[in-house]
């Protein structure tokens, strides 16, 4: 890929200097309720603004960020930069929402990730219960004890944890005995193809699964009014997809904040007591 689209372009040495540079920015997808509708939280998902490339997606930054260990920086930018404007929504009034933000093995593998974590939660002001760490499934098939170390040290913070693009690792389920999971993600490739008779036997595979150990199902990548009935019928609990929205800017988003929950606090001067 970095051959294929970044010719002349140094990918590596210009990684390092993306958050001097202030060349990232992030965007936010919801969350959708299949019951209500309703947003009951959001994303986060990295770009980087390249001042001759334009928009760089993740995918294609994200893989050689991890090589290089760039990741570690970038991705605490991504999580500060998460964490502070939640904290700046929740001081709006909008409390129903928690923040996900996806972590790369990388970050998990240092020794003091958790620290990391806390660290911004402190310097934010956020609360654990409203962040939510998405981990890929293949991060849960490297059975390295920091990981788990780090991932039980977070869960009893009250952090919350999803298990991303579930059903693309293999030989994965036995993290499921160490580390209570909040939110199994069904990857959008069994979504974009639910038509098939294996796809819907591992949706509802998932989706059964989840139940069973309280967690809540998450579809990816839902794209159809048929993809998003068919996850409705099955009791999936909550969907994110271009069907309902887009990774939107910070600013864009306030549109999907529920109107009715947004208590006004007048200041005291203005209160007729
Ligand atoms: P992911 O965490 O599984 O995120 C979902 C991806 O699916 C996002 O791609 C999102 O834009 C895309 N998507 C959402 N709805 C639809 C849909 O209806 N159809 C299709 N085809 N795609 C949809 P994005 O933003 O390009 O991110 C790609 C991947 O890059 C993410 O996959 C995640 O693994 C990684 N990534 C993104 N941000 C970060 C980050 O801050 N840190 C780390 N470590 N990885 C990140
Ligand atoms: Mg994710
Ligand atoms: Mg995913």
């Amino acid at each position: 890929m970095e051959n294929k689209y970044y010719k002349h372009f140094d990918i590596r040495n210009e990684l390092s200097k993306v958050i001097e540079n202030d060349e990232l920015f992030l965007c936010y997808q919801p969350l959708i309720n299949t019951k209500t509708n309703k947003m009951v939280g959001m994303e986060a998902l990295v770009r980087w603004r390249h001042p001759e490339k334009g928009i760089i997606s993740p995918m294609d930054f994200i893989p050689i960020a991890e090589e290089t260990k760039h990741i570690i920086a970038i991705g605490e930018w991504v999580l500060r930069n998460a964490c502070m404007q939640m904290k700046t929504w929740l001081d709006m009034g909008y409390k129903k929402y928690g923040i996900s933000v996806n972590i790369s093995v990388v970050q998990l593998k240092q020794q003091n990730f958790s620290e990391v974590v806390t660290g911004i939660l402190n310097e934010t002001g956020l609360l654990p219960e409203f962040l939510v760490l998405e981990i890929t499934e293949t991060v849960c098939m490297e059975s390295s004890n920091m990981i788990t170390r780090n991932l039980m040290r977070l869960k009893n913070k009250g952090i919350k944890i999803s298990i991303d693009d579930f059903g693309t690792g293999y030989n994965t389920l036995n993290y499921l005995q160490t580390i209570e999971i909040n939110h199994l993600k069904i990857d959008k490739t069994f979504i974009s193809n639910f038509e098939t008779n294996v796809n819907q036997a591992v949706i509802e595979m998932i989706i059964k699964l989840g139940h069973r150990i309280n967690a809540k199902i998450i579809a990816e990548g839902v794209e159809t009014k048929e993809q998003y009935d068919y996850l409705k019928q099955m009791e999936c609990d909550t969907i994110q997809g271009y069907f309902f929205s887009e990774p939107l800017l910070a600013e864009e988003m306030v549109d999907f904040f529920d109107k009715d929950e947004k208590v006004i606090k007048y200041p005291k001067r203005f209160m007729i007591l």
